[in-house]
């Protein structure tokens, strides 16, 4: 295909099959010129790339658990600072889906599915697969693999983007993608070149070495993933289809790995209880779980059987089990006094079971002793917004760092306080916004009309519910204006 071609190749994860479907469909357009230099500007990329997650959230079940988005932002924070593009806005996130899969969109956006975590025997094996899609981020592959400028508006590619990459779990989605692309008079060409996928390992291996993870475990991986196919019987792993993995690739990177000396890489904490929570979360039948874990729970290290313990008491927990779990999460917090994922594991359960006094206790303690802990102001709030202390809840909120508070599950916790504070412009100014960030602009939309209906607005708010109004509508209109 002609580098001349209008094409936008955006996403690096995207099946075969629905490639061959749209090169079928494909519709020739007039050069749009340039085709070296920049497409993008820094501003449109940081739109589309949030574009592009309200869209993921509209599809997808994206994590929204405080603890796993905690770990996997730290670990890739931790991955980013040691890339050539350390003040680069990443954002990690987790897609609760079973396939083996992750994938790096617009803007950073770097999706890990739960499948690819369970799959995943040490962190250095977690912290591998992210290296190398944050190398996919810092090589710039996704818009050298742009030829061309498009007309169409953000919004439009974002929504396209996200289809498409659904259509990679969903046959469904992979046809309204189609659709999106046949509507947008534009041409898709997706080519996982060699070349991208060696150069993503090759920085990747130095990333994840930097950042004092274990090189050998990149190829243990990828052996791994390849041997799931095999041995499960199941599809190829979704990771393998977008980034097709050679016996070569797998020399290359074992031989690049065995030039580091050989040590124990432990794994951290945050690592071992974010998989023993996915699991206890994901694993429909719950026996199999308990039975998993009593197992472990006197094997190994007295860290490991900590860890065995906590996953125990999360299977209660998630089974509403709420005096079985307690009674294991009491047993870590005495033994480990300044673990705070074991006190927020308690205080939940505390929570759940509407031992309201327990749990704002609890929570304080921990608030107190980890002032700077997101996790554990996240479930304070909601703690005292159920037993009646919305203002108390609101200024929680308000001390959460800054990333938090872009977040959808902020903006649904804002607009409940502030319902219960009987202020309900501001309540539907939230919920709008939570709406807007998990790609339901149209909701959006309603639920500022309603704030201009609530009684006595302020005249800051109704410049805001204004100012929002217009930005909605617009996203609305311009993927309209493309339909
Ligand atoms: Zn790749």
């Amino acid at each position: 295909m002609p580098r001349s071609s209008l094409a936008m190749a955006l996403l690096l994860c995207l099946t075969p099959g629905v490639n061959r479907a749209l090169e079928i469909e494909k519709i020739q357009l007039p050069d749009m010129g340039d085709s070296s230099g920049t497409l993008i500007s820094p501003l449109q990329e940081k739109e589309l790339g949030a574009a592009f997650f309200r869209n993921l959230h509209a599809k997808t079940d994206i994590n929204q658990d405080a603890e796993i988005q905690e770990y996997i932002h730290s670990i890739g924070r931790q991955l980013a600072a040691n890339s050539d593009m350390p003040s680069n806005p990443f954002h990690f996130f987790v897609v609760m889906d079973p396939n083996i899969n992750a994938f790096a969109g617009p803007g950073g956006y770097i999706g890990i599915n739960s499948g690819l975590i369970l799959l995943s025997e040490s962190e250095s094996e977690l912290a591998a697969v992210m290296a190398h899609e944050i190398a996919h981020v810092t090589q710039r592959h996704l818009y050298r693999q742009v030829e061309a400028a498009s007309k169409m508006s953000i919004p439009t590619i974002a929504a396209t983007l996200a289809a498409i990459l659904i259509g990679t779990q969903s046959p469904r989605m992979g046809q309204a993608a189609m659709m999106a692309i046949q509507a947008g008079n534009i041409q898709f060409q997706i080519d996982f070149t060699r070349d991208h996928e060696k150069e993503a390992d090759r920085v990747g291996m130095q990333i994840l070495t930097q950042s004092n993870f274990d090189p050998r475990a990149m190829p243990t991986f990828f052996e791994r993933m390849q041997q799931s196919t095999r041995y499960y019987g199941r599809g190829i792993p979704e990771f393998l289809r977008t980034h097709p993995v050679s016996e070569s690739r797998i020399a290359d990177t074992r031989g690049r790995a065995e030039r580091y000396p050989y040590r124990q890489y432990p794994d951290s904490l945050g690592y071992l209880l974010t998989k023993a929570r996915l699991y206890a979360m994901t694993e429909p039948n719950k026996a199999v779980v308990l039975q998993h874990f009593a197992t472990l729970q006197n094997q190994g290290t007295a860290e490991q059987r900590a860890v065995a313990r906590y996953g125990l008491g999360i299977t209660h927990f998630e089974s509403q089990q709420y005096a079985e779990a307690a009674i294991q999460f009491q047993k870590l917090v005495d033994e480990y006094p300044n673990t705070p994922q074991y006190i927020t594991a308690l205080a939940r359960t505390a929570l759940d079971s509407r031992n309201y006094d327990q749990a704002n206790r609890l929570f304080a303690m921990a608030a107190e002793t980890f002032p700077n802990n997101d996790v554990i102001k996240v479930e304070y709030s909601r703690s005292l917004l159920k037993s009646g202390h919305p203002e108390r809840a609101r200024q929680v909120l308000l001390s959460l760092s800054e990333p938090r508070r872009t977040q959808a599950f902020y903006f649904e916790l804002m607009s409940q306080t502030f319902a219960a504070l009987n202020q309900l412009g501001e309540s539907h100014r939230y919920m709008a916004e939570h709406y807007f960030a998990t790609g339901r602009s149209d909701d959006a939309v309603m639920q500022i009309r309603l704030g201009q209906k609530a009684q006595n607005p302020s005249y800051q708010l109704q410049a805001i519910l204004d100012e929002r109004l217009n930005f909605f509508l617009n996203d609305i209109k311009e993927r309209k204006r493309e339909r």
